[in-house]
């Protein structure tokens, strides 16, 4: 009687194999589904139990959508190129080409463990030929439209991974792998230019069933904004102007200085202006005995982070450089200066600063006694600086007395009448700076030609092999590795024939994520990234699932692809995940302590600690007051991790998985209990025994002999009978039974589609007690009393109701019930909405021994809900007439009576 788990998950896992129960077939006539988890990239600590709050509830999905009818495509793959395996194979002294495939292994096996449905013959690996060949098309795609192009900037980089990052890798200044304060170091480098589809991007998230807070988290970083583009000349300067940092197309530098501003209606309150210390003008325009000055503030900027210069905390710096341009609105002149809060990356690297509606300007304006003019009229008894209100605009000639929205209006068509300005729009989004300046990564498919300059390697040539090497490690020199192999830089000229050199940066791992799921739907084709009809069939994605970090990195470049696909006639759809839900974090209680003094950090850009962890090793070594616990996300590095194939061992990976959905909705971080899927795995334990017990009752033509129940009167006046070959009505027992039964299966149903798997799971131990309560068997097959075809849709549908959650046991019953091949293609159980309705009686009110009323209320209600109804009755209040009730007697679903003085 007792679950022996480890035997009968072993025995389904190997079924489920040699069946491939879970592949995937592509039949035009069926409804499709298209369930996916984010790849992962397979680490060598493997996975925890962290990891499975993602993976298991999107199964239990998957397994509920194939039972509802559809034909579900659930692949899983490995993003396997890129830093984050590189930077493991230096730990490790591997070479990742080898690495990776074990550690993927390590992955399926616990996947496979845990009891998930994937079509394993899908499986992809972005670090493979056959892959990154159509990652490489796919940037020559890119190419061809004007959207991959090679500039030198001032990027991101990593002096720890020796690397370039996007801007999307950089997490406060430091880099997304280690932690490291990222430089800004110029250098010649590949960009995708995802900008030129920032409006769309940002439009068609109204399409997508997406939360709202990760839409938003998408608005922000694209960060759109309307306002104009503002000319200043330079005093004495040259007023055939230039483009944004000044240049001319002649190839002179210019002498205007162009500003962008949400604000264009406060210009008349413009009165200095501040300069990017990077900014070309700068060295240009700066007069002789502002020199010294100059050049040893934009020394000190230059080795200052990012994060440190926006830092809206610090301390405003600045120097004047000793020129002046003139305001176009009243042709006032007004002082130039630098600051180092001012950056090139970010709209012009250049403002007009208007003190008396902006907060930072005024603090400038203040230290360094510049003018202020406010221009927009703060309200009466108005006694803060800056004012960022509405107001009738003061002080700005033909603007006076307007409003913002107005004057904003106003002010943009008269620069545009007189060529001073135009209306703009401004995006924080920058190009995704796409080369890697390391080795494991798809190789950019450019040949540099003396003769012919960038040209794309042919289709027909690719993929553009990564090389074989010893040495991998990364350079430090801006070059990648591969620019010490002779074998792989030198080549012939695909245009021209004559001697060449390959491209020798790689493309970041975020360019292999931004197709994958593509591939999926064909990943063993060699002639194109998938066939059309596969792609028409199984795309886009109904539900994907994955971690809110990849906000701004991994959905935006993948939505930006399928843009790209979709422009060129390749794909029909032009958003490839419809429906996004994000995990919580699972939390252990992790041990730490207080850092010493020395170790505190906060001087120098440091990080500021105050708890280090423990490792196992270490907590024998401080005293029990100086160990300080807290929640932290599970990660080998913090020695708290629990591992999915120790909690199968012990308890059952079907406990695990109801465990995993129990303990939390899907989005909320959860605290990690041992105590929980131990309670997890008495309810799996329980389930079992009744179904064990219930199996000898079972008969399969229970739906014919079961008929719906009257009305509560007739069912009390009939006695409870177990003839199920009669047909006869069913007693209060069974209806309650049943209703609670139906009830569940609709909650269920509703629950699963809606990611709440919790309280779905809750329903059904809700129901389990209630299965006991109607028929309380254990190891005896049959207490007295009990309908045997009600025990047998008890049965049956309580199987399928868990079948997704707890897939072995759902088969094993299932085989034991005569269900068939398996219960992965079961048919979900449907309700009947009459059955699970509330029933409703009438209850009898006494006051004082005689009955006054009645009232309507739901079958089983409390106490309490009928004395409300009651002392709403008009003719029970009259008899009632205000005296204190001192008794109240209650027969459930029968009678209240009400005894007063
Ligand atoms: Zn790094
Ligand atoms: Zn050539």
């Amino acid at each position: 009687m007792n679950y022996d788990f480890g035997e009968i998950e072993a025995k389904w896992q190997r079924i489920w194999r040699e069946k491939r129960t879970f592949r995937a077939v592509f039949e035009a006539q069926r409804k499709k589904y298209y369930c996916l988890e984010m790849f992962p990239y397979p680490s060598g600590s493997g996975l925890h139990v962290g990891h499975l709050k993602n993976y298991v509830p999107t199964d239990a999905f998957c397994r509920f959508k194939s039972m509802q009818g559809y034909n579900v495509l659930h692949p899983m793959g490995w993003d396997a190129f890129g830093q984050p395996a590189e930077n493991e194979a230096i730990r490790r002294g591997r070479n990742p080409r080898e690495m990776v495939p074990e550690y993927a292994a390590t992955y399926r096996d616990t996947l496979i463990k845990a009891g998930c449905s994937y079509d394993w013959e899908r499986e992809i690996n972005s670090s493979l030929p056959g892959y990154y060949k159509w990652t490489q098309w796919m940037f020559l795609l890119l190419h061809r439209r004007g959207l991959a192009y090679r500039a030198t900037a001032p990027i991101n980089w990593c002096p720890a991974c020796k690397t370039g990052l996007a801007n999307e890798e950089v997490k406060d200044g430091r880099c997304w792998r280690c932690d490291t304060l990222v430089e800004k170091k110029p250098m010649p480098q590949w960009f995708f230019r995802i900008t030129a589809y920032a409006d769309r991007l940002l439009a068609d998230l109204e399409k997508l069933d997406w939360s709202e807070g990760m839409k938003e988290m998408q608005r922000d970083w694209i960060g759109r904004s309307e306002g104009a583009e503002v000319d200043f000349v330079v005093a004495g300067g040259d007023p055939l102007g230039g483009d944004r940092t000044g240049a001319r197309r002649d190839g002179r530098q210019g002498r205007t200085i162009r500003v962008f501003t949400t604000r264009p209606d406060t210009l008349f309150g413009a009165t200095f202006m501040v300069l990017a210390p990077e900014h070309p003008l700068v060295q240009l325009i700066t007069t002789a005995e502002r020199r010294s000055d100059v050049d040893a503030y934009v020394r000190r900027a230059q080795g200052e982070s990012e994060i440190d210069r926006l830092n809206a905390e610090r301390t405003k710096t600045g120097v004047f450089i000793g020129a002046f341009a003139i305001n176009p609105a009243n042709g006032q002149k007004i002082p130039v200066w630098i600051a180092d809060y001012v950056m090139m990356g970010y709209g012009t690297g250049a403002i007009m600063a208007v003190p008396g509606q902006d907060a930072r300007d005024w603090e400038f304006a203040e230290k360094f006694g510049l003018p202020i003019i406010r221009t927009v009229q703060p309200p009466a008894g108005f006694e803060g600086k800056a004012y960022l209100g509405d107001g009738p605009a003061i002080h700005s000639d033909f603007l006076d007395g307007l409003r913002i929205a107005d004057a904003k209006q106003r002010m943009i068509a008269w620069l545009e009448s007189k060529g001073l300005g135009k209306r703009a729009v401004n995006y924080r989004l920058r190009d995704w700076l796409i080369s890697r300046q390391r080795y494991w990564g798809a190789p950019i498919p450019i040949v540099h030609c003396p003769n012919c300059g960038e040209v794309p390697v042919p289709e027909a040539q690719l993929p553009v092999l990564l090389p074989d090497v010893e040495n991998y490690q990364p350079t430090g020199t801006g070059e990648s590795p591969l620019a010490a192999i002779p074998e792989f830089v030198q080549t012939t000229c695909p245009a021209c024939g004559g001697a060449a050199r390959r491209e020798t940066d790689t493309m970041g791992g975020y360019a292999c994520s931004s197709w994958y799921f593509l591939r999926f739907a064909d990943p063993g084709n060699d002639a194109a990234f998938a066939s059309r009809p596969a792609l028409d069939y199984w795309l886009p994605v109904d539900q994907y699932t994955g971690g809110i970090e990849h906000a701004r990195s991994h959905l935006l470049y993948a939505r930006f692809w399928t843009k790209v696909l979709f422009d060129e006639g390749l794909l029909g759809f032009e958003e490839p995940f419809l429906n996004l839900r994000n995990q919580g974090s699972l939390l252990a209680l992790t041990p730490g302590r207080r850092p010493r003094p020395q170790e505190g950090g906060g001087e120098g850009g440091e990080k500021i600690v105050d708890w280090i962890v423990l490792k196992h090793d270490e907590r024998e070594r401080y005293p029990a007051d100086e160990v300080v616990w807290r929640w932290a996300r599970m990660s080998k590095s913090k020695g708290n991790v629990v591992t999915p194939d120790d909690m199968t061992r012990r308890y059952g990976a079907d406990s695990l998985r109801v465990y995993e959905m129990f303990v939390a909705p899907f989005e909320d971080d959860v605290h990690w209990s041992e105590e929980g899927i131990q309670g997890s795995h008495r309810f799996i334990a329980r389930v079992w025994r009744w179904l064990q017990a219930a199996l000898p009752l079972y008969r399969r033509g229970w739906r014919d002999s079961l008929t719906r129940p009257g009305t509560p009167e007739a069912g009390y006046a009939a006695a409870p009978v177990n003839s199920i070959e009669q047909g006869v009505t069913r007693g209060p027992a069974e209806r309650l039974v049943r209703r609670k039964l139906h009830q569940t299966v609709r909650k269920v149903g509703e629950q699963i589609e809606t990611f709440q798997f919790n309280t779905a799971v809750a329903a059904i131990m809700e129901l389990l007690n209630e299965i006991y309560a109607y028929a309380p068997l254990e190891k005896e097959a049959l207490a007295g009393g009990v309908d045997p075809a009600v025990v047998s849709e008890l049965a049956e549908t309580l199987t399928l109701l868990l079948a997704p959650f707890a897939p072995h046991l759902g088969e094993e019953i299932w085989q034991g019930l005569g269900g068939g091949d398996t219960v992965y293609r079961a048919p979900w159980p449907s309700f009947d909405p009459e059955v699970a309705a509330s029933e409703s009686v009438n209850v009898m009110i006494q006051v004082n021994g005689k009955i006054r009323d009645k009232v309507v209320v739901p079958l089983d209600c409390d106490e309490e809900t009928v004395k409300v109804e009651a002392l709403r009755s008009e003719k029970v209040r009259q008899h009632l007439a205000g005296r204190p009730i001192v008794k109240v007697v209650f027969v459930r679903n029968k009678m209240l009576s009400i005894v007063c003085k």
